[in-house]
């Protein structure tokens, strides 16, 4: 199993793709401060980027949820890290790096919901629809993708690819 060698989405593309998406964002909250809460390990690289793209106050959460083993979906969703303050009353801006079956971003929503924010809201790079179990849907969405498994710019396989700038789809 390796990236394909051409990317299916180039850096180039992400760019312009977050560049947009900030914009949008930072006119939706134009009067309201967000706090941006990243989905670890995955939603690293694009939050990231994101973030320099979104011209408002904000500040940083980090949640860290895994559902995969692999390439394999194994249902059960653990929420290991979790926000360290208080966070009723804030303007919540989820962070991930894909929606697939929607466990996941469920779970994080669900746990976050639970602290009262002010509002909650989600934007995620890639969304593959069709794989949807949960009906989850995102405020935001880069890039919608067919059932592919991709990896690169924070998608890994196994840990690995992460750190590939484009994204590629695994064969
Ligand atoms: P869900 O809970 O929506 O099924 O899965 C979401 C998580 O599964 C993502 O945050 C990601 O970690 C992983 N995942 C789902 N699809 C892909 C994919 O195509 N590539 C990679 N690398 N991870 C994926
Ligand atoms: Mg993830």
């Amino acid at each position: 199993m390796r990236p394909s060698e051409r990317p299916l989405i180039t850096a180039d593309a992400i760019a312009r793709r977050v560049t947009e998406l900030g914009d949008a964002i930072s006119t939706d909250y134009a009067d309201r401060d967000l706090v941006m809460v990243v989905v670890l390990k995955g939603g690293l690289f694009f939050a990231a980027d994101l973030a320099r793209a979104i011209r408002r106050p904000m500040a940083l959460e980090y949640v860290r949820a895994r559902s995969y083993d692999g390439q394999r979906s194994t249902g059960a969703v653990e929420v290991a890290v979790v926000p360290e303050r208080p966070l009723a009353g804030a303007h919540l801006l989820v962070v991930e790096d894909i929606l697939d079956t929607g466990r996941t971003t469920q779970t994080v929503l669900d746990m976050l919901a639970d602290m009262s924010p002010a509002s909650l809201a989600l934007c995620t790079l890639l969304d593959k629809p069709v794989r949807r179990i949960v009906p989850v849907s995102a405020n935001y969405v880069g890039f919608t993708i067919d059932d592919f498994f991709v990896v690169g710019y924070g998608l890994d396989f196994n840990e690995r690819y992460r750190e590939l700038p484009s994204i590629h789809v695994l064969e």
